[in-house]
């Protein structure tokens, strides 16, 4: 493959101009990557809710103009200096949450909040020296989450790259790159569920109908889907999630129905719709003594967790994760593995294509509830 490293490129990306306004597809310049920075092509990305959060601004701090997207599946274009363990034609998942490999989470086996590479979703610029690797016209263009995989070309720091098995097909890795492994491993690796237990999960989006699948993993007997869209449920039945709750169809809290179907609550749950009311609900839903509740779902900014702390004295416990506990480096090459040993099925998720110049039509399908995953051709 062609490097240019110490070249601009010019390329295509879909730009955010402002708060809910759609995407302009623009003629950007990507700089080179610098020290301990890799520019890569993207081939395929692919929308996750996060992205409509910061792109809608409802709730999060507006940062624009911006190239959002953090879902993708790439090739290593060039190296900046000091990229040793990565070189050009390398396939690669760009990921939100990175690992330095040399901070003290990153040397604990239970943390993956890297010290340096940990997520920051109102930085829009590179670490190493605060400046932004885009610009159109002379101006900046700011960074989304150091990922930015609305662009054919875009710079990542090398700590958030996983390098993975040239042979997966990127067009289906490419969702494991946020949101699949996130929601499989809070279930995999933080509600830890028991083979016979029963888990709630609330939000069956992608995140939470992958965090279902880590429960049919792991042996689950009773997986209780809680949606607030009916149309939901249809497609949910093929990740094994075995009964429905609309907390619309009750007068009662949502939690309160759960304990009912479950002799006091589900053992573990799961939440996966950034949504605090749900967030409350599924930690008080879980069995007082055992039950462990897992919130995955990105809050409104000035969102507050209300409960009674009895509630935690009974002895439930109360977690969050992000990326699912992943270390992105050392971890994801092998959730691909999965994948390719068909442990794990991928292709259930992407329920809609679209090529790049239609990227305003994915937004608009995760904002109507339609559909999981919508994959982005680049080169379309
Ligand atoms: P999605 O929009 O496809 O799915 C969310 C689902 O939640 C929808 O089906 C919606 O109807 C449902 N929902 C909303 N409010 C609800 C409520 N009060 N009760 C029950 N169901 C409700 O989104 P997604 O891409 O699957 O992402 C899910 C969440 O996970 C988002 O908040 C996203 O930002 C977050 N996320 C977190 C991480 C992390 O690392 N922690 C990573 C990726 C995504
Ligand atoms: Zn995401």
């Amino acid at each position: 493959m062609l490097s240019l490293t110490n070249q601009v490129i010019h390329c295509k990306a879909a730009v955010a101009w402002g708060a809910g306004q759609p995407l302009v597809i623009e003629q950007v310049e990507v700089a080179p990557p610098q020290k301990m920075e890799v520019r890569i092509k993207i081939l395929f990305t692919s929308l996750c809710h996060t992205d409509v959060y910061f792109w809608e601004a409802k709730g999060q701090n507006p940062v624009f103009p911006r190239i959002l997207g953090h879902e993708a599946g790439a090739v290593v274009e060039s190296v900046g200096e000091g990229v040793t363990d990565l070189q050009p034609g390398d396939h690669v998942l760009p990921i939100f949450t990175g690992e330095c490999k040399e901070c003290a989470h990153c040397k604990s086996e239970e943390s993956n909040m890297c010290d340096l590479l940990r997520i920051n979703t109102d930085r829009g610029v590179m670490i190493h020296d605060q400046k932004s690797r885009f610009s159109l016209n002379g101006k900046p263009i700011f960074h989304f989450v150091g990922t930015s995989t609305f662009s054919e070309y875009t710079v990542v720091h090398v700590g958030c790259l996983a390098k993975i098995n040239p042979l997966a097909p990127l067009d289906k890795v490419c969702i494991l790159s946020c949101g699949i492994s996130t929601g499989l491993g809070a279930t995999l690796n933080v509600a830890k569920p028991k083979k016979g237990s029963s888990v709630a999960i609330f939000g069956l989006g992608a995140v939470g109908l992958a965090a279902a699948e880590g429960a049919r993993m792991a042996g689950a007997s009773r997986i209780i889907g809680v949606d607030l869209n009916a149309n939901r449920f249809e497609l949910a039945k093929k990740f094994g999630v075995t009964e429905f709750v609309n907390p619309k169809d009750y007068k009662k809290p949502v939690q309160e129905v759960i304990a009912e179907m479950t002799n006091g609550g589900v053992d573990r749950s799961v939440e996966c719709t950034g949504h605090i009311d749900a967030m409350i609900s599924a930690f008080e839903c879980v069995h007082d003594g055992w039950g462990v509740a897992v919130l995955v779902g990105v809050p409104h900014k000035d969102a507050v967790f209300k409960t009674s702390p009895l509630n935690l004295l009974n002895e439930r416990t109360l977690k969050g994760t992000f990326f699912g506990n992943y270390k992105p480096r050392s971890d994801i090459p092998s959730v691909v593995e999965k994948y390719m040993n068909k442990e794990l099925e991928l292709e259930k998720f992407i329920t809609h294509e679209v090529p790049f110049s239609e990227i305003n039509k994915a937004f608009d399908l995760m904002l109507k509830g339609e559909g999981l995953r919508c994959i982005i051709r680049m080169d379309a």
